[in-house]
């Protein structure tokens, strides 16, 4: 097992990756959780394959567990949802000095996590990660939020966990397509800062993508290491730091928005398309070499993530996609803020950004 301290100005916390942990979720946990009515919060997906397991470590060791088991989805992520988990929370008398725990992947944590932000003002959470971009991104951070008629993420809190326990068994459950997702985020954090564990995820990408539990301790660690040291610089997003999380969000955002946020375009699966776009507008800017940028495209596509945005066959030209992007930005004299890059392992931020030069490369793409 490996242990991350995520280091922020108020407090601390671990999050802690390996195997087992869920089947060790009492010793685990400790003076977290209270002896009877311990709430859990998950959706169907997650609690077909992981409700007995935890059920049963819980009962062994005297806890009461109580379940709240949501329909799978972005869908739980509304006022609506919000109003069903604070609504039972209330009715399981959870008190402030408690800890709610959310089992599942980011909808469920975003969810859970905003919940216990307001619950009598604030209380406990406890992050049990169970997809891989839940492990290495939403789990850890801070970040809670449900999405609204105006956009995703709108409403929310930032609200850090007391605790987080990313199970690698968690993903042996996990479709496929959801663990290939998830490693978007995982090669993201290579492009971003670490030229080293870019080139790692370039040789052992594919087998930790196949199970391999040693590789993906590895991923998930180092993925979780640079998110903390990010948000420990720039807890609330105030600095810049915290944006270079970003890459690849822009242009994905925009093919998400494109595709209806619908199953056709996963959120893993458009950054992926996102940084591949990243990096080709870097090397046409003549911040990093054509090389480069397709060193990036080859790494993507090599695990099975889509890298060419001509193959989603979109209805749309350049300029529809440039605009998606002002939805969620300011727009500043036709320009934007944009995650580049000025070499692998090095991103930045370029707050001056032409949309209109981002639309005619974006026709050259499509
Ligand atoms: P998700 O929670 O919808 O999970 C994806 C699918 O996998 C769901 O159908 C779920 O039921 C299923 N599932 C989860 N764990 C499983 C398991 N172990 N076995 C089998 N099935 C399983 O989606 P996600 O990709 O984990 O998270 C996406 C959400 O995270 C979005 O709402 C996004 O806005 C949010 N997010 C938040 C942050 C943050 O910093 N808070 C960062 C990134 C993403
Ligand atoms: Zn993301």
């Amino acid at each position: 097992m490996a242990v991350i301290p995520v280091a922020l100005a108020g407090r601390a916390y671990e999050v802690r990756v390996g195997s087992g942990l869920l089947a060790d979720l009492p010793a685990q946990c400790g003076p977290l959780l209270r002896k009877e009515r311990v709430p859990i919060v998950t959706d169907a997906n997650v609690a077909r394959h992981w409700q007995e397991p935890v059920a049963q470590a819980l009962l062994a060791a005297g806890h009461e567990p109580r379940w709240l088991v949501l329909d799978p989805g972005e869908g739980a992520k509304t006022w609506q949802g919000l109003e069903r988990v604070t609504d039972w929370l209330l009715a399981e008398e959870v008190e402030r000095g408690d800890h709610i725990v959310a089992l599942g992947g980011g909808v469920i944590g975003d969810l859970t996590g905003f919940a216990a932000s307001v619950l009598k003002r604030g209380c406990g959470f406890i992050q049990l990660p169970t997809t891989l971009l839940a492990q290495v991104d939403s789990s850890v951070g801070g970040k809670t939020a449900i999405n609204t008629a105006a956009g995703k993420n709108l409403i929310g809190a930032f609200h850090q966990p007391a605790l987080v326990l990313a199970d690698l068994d968690a993903l042996t459950t996990l479709p496929k397509r959801e663990m290939r997702a998830g490693y978007a985020e995982v090669i993201k954090y290579g492009t971003l800062g670490d030229a080293e564990f870019f080139a790692w995820c370039e040789e052992h990408g594919a087998e930790m993508l196949a199970g391999d539990r040693v590789r993906q301790e590895r991923a998930v660690t180092a993925s979780v290491e640079a998110k903390a040291r990010i948000v420990a610089e720039d807890e609330r997003e105030t600095t810049g730091k915290r944006a270079l999380l970003n890459l690849g969000h822009t242009f994905g955002h925009a093919l998400e928005a494109e595709t209806g946020f619908s199953d056709r375009l996963l959120h893993g699966e458009a950054v992926a398309l996102g940084m591949v776009l990243a990096a080709r507008y870097s090397a046409r800017r003549g911040y990093i070499s054509d090389a480069d940028a397709e060193r990036v495209a080859s790494a993507i596509a090599a695990s099975g993530l889509p890298s060419e945005i001509a193959a989603l066959g979109l209805d749309a030209d350049g300029k529809a996609l440039a605009a998606h992007m002002l939805h969620d930005k300011k727009m500043d004299a036709g320009t934007l803020p944009f995650v580049l890059l000025a070499a692998i392992g090095q991103a930045f931020l370029d707050k001056d950004v032409s949309l209109d030069d981002v639309a005619r490369f974006l026709d050259e793409e499509l």
